[in-house]
């Protein structure tokens, strides 16, 4: 195991395992190294490993596999807490999985980040100053990302995080044929307050606000594929200001899961869009995805007719 900064250390399952069980060449990393390190607190992040010393030390474990479609940036909140409790008591932490090279890797680098305002980037360097070894898989570095431009703050009211939970939801789908609960976006049609100075999609017939400009989701006319996932393109949210004038040439809008649909809360694998209000039919929805009138498949799809509804510009 390696110090990373004061107090926090990373390493792999050996150093958390007890002695009896390991091999002559694993032996420097059991208990009596953890005493010398003056260890109190241990993260595991791993799954199906239950702690071996639970008398000895203050436990956390965050059950999850080292696979690049696993979600780890829900978890970092709880991670963070769990580290800096323990140091700011005065505390010493180990974060251990497996090899100690990808989910604890990210784990902590997730914690210099946010500590220290850093970057992705400058936290795995870090990380890897003091233990060359790591390597956080593609999906992890890739929500070790999006975590720096969700400024640190994991919650379903961000679009972009939204996104992302869109995007794995779809591949969930694509792999086990069933629908995960989604975070869907807010119903506009009930905010208390006035709405927020943007581009507002209404029912055509009733003028109900439907979706606004963070909730549509944007690509480019063409054939192809899009399978929403997190992108850079649209960090901070509101970023999407061509999703109208770009998708002129399509005769329908794509938009997130919202929470008005019916089905979407009920994990419906496809149904149709009717206006919360009048019920107009909207447009339809499926996870298996769509082809939008430009000849792009857009998968999770969301699908609003262009011709049922007002574009407006709200001031
Ligand atoms: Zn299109
Ligand atoms: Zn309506």
């Amino acid at each position: 195991m390696d110090e990373i900064t004061d107090g926090l250390y990373v390493g792999s399952s050996m150093a958390e395992t007890d002695k009896d069980k390991l091999t002559d060449s694993m032996a420097e990393t059991d208990k009596d190294k953890l005493t010398e390190c003056k260890i109190t607190h241990i993260l595991t992040v791993a799954s199906h490993y239950p702690p071996s010393y639970p008398s000895a030390f203050t436990y956390k474990t965050i059950s999850i596999d080292d696979l690049p479609n696993e979600n780890i940036i829900q978890y970092f909140p709880e991670c963070n807490q769990f580290i800096s409790d323990a140091l700011s008591a005065g505390g010493r932490v180990l974060v251990h999985c497996m090899a100690g090279q990808s989910r604890s890797a990210a784990v902590v680098a997730a914690y210099l980040m946010q500590k220290d305002r850093l970057t992705a980037e400058q936290a795995l360097h870090l990380v890897k100053e003091r233990r060359p070894q790591i390597h956080p898989n593609d999906g992890f570095r890739e929500q070790l990302e999006l975590y720096c431009d969700l400024n640190y703050d994991v919650t379903v009211d961000k679009p972009l995080y939204r996104l992302f939970l869109i995007g794995h939801s779809a591949e969930h789908f694509k792999e086990y044929g069933s629908v995960q609960p989604v975070a869907a976006g807010a119903d506009p049609g009930m905010q208390q307050q006035g709405l927020p100075t943007q581009r507002l999609v209404r029912c055509k017939k009733c003028r109900r606000a439907l979706v606004t400009e963070t909730n549509i989701l944007d690509h480019q006319a063409g054939v192809g594929q899009v399978a929403f996932s997190y992108n850079k393109r649209s960090a901070n949210g509101v970023d999407t200001p061509h999703a109208f004038p770009q998708n002129r040439a399509c005769s329908s809008l794509f938009v997130e899961p919202m929470e008005w649909m019916e089905g979407v809360k009920e994990g419906l694998v496809e149904n149709k869009i009717v206006c919360p209000k009048c019920l107009a039919k909207l447009g339809a929805y499926s996870w298996a995805g769509a082809q939008c009138s430009c000849g792009k498949w857009i998968t999770p799809s969301f699908q609003i007719h262009r011709n049922r509804v007002d574009e407006v510009r709200q001031r």
